[in-house]
């Protein structure tokens, strides 16, 4: 089996990929999120990815949360609406830290489930997650995981295990919007 290592942004949006990729590959779930805000909202959305790995006995790698990176490379961009160059630039910020994660330890294939997000468009994810590939040498498996009935099955699961679901994307400025 290949090894693939799964970016995981929370429980909600990867329960569903986490279980049909378990099966196909050797896989890894990667927690890199340093958008969430506040800290504990951060911890909140953690703790439900590691009672899914616990679960189903998925090995998980828990990055740290390195807040004044994800501060340093989306500045300039705080007012930009949800889904413009700040999203872009918090995209890239994750996958750049899995695909060196995954070159560096060894994995064949990597990816991400932000795509799995409604408002986060597979045409934008998929030229970084395949620039990063390039970058450091490894396969990125561009799959958008709105499709296929991933959604809906993820959502079936999320309510039967009872899971806690977030009502904003996850920056600080995401969650101003909501206010
Ligand atoms: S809205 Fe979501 S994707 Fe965009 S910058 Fe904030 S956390 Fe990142």
């Amino acid at each position: 089996m290949k090894k693939f290592l799964l970016h995981t942004c929370c429980a909600p949006c990867s329960i569903a990929i986490i279980d049909e990729l378990q099966s196909q590959y050797d896989l890894t779930v990667f927690f890199y999120n340093p958008n969430i805000h506040p800290e504990e909202e951060y911890m909140k959305r953690k703790a439900e990815v590691v009672k899914v790995c616990q679960e189903w006995g998925v090995k998980m790698v828990d990055m740290d949360y390195e807040v004044e990176k994800w501060q340093d490379v989306t500045k300039g961009f705080e007012k930009e609406p949800e889904g413009g160059v700040r999203c872009s630039k918090c995209f890239a910020l994750r996958l750049e830290k899995t695909a060196q994660y995954a070159a560096d330890n060894n994995f064949e294939i990597y990816s991400t489930s932000l795509t799995s997000g409604r408002n986060k468009k597979a045409d934008v994810i998929f030229p970084l997650g395949e620039f990063f590939g390039n970058k450091y040498g490894i396969e990125f498996l561009a799959e958008d995981w709105k499709k296929g009935g991933r959604q809906e099955r993820g959502r079936k699961m999320v309510e039967e295990k009872g899971i806690y679901r977030q009502n904003y994307c996850g920056c600080v400025h995401s969650l101003k919007s909501k206010i």
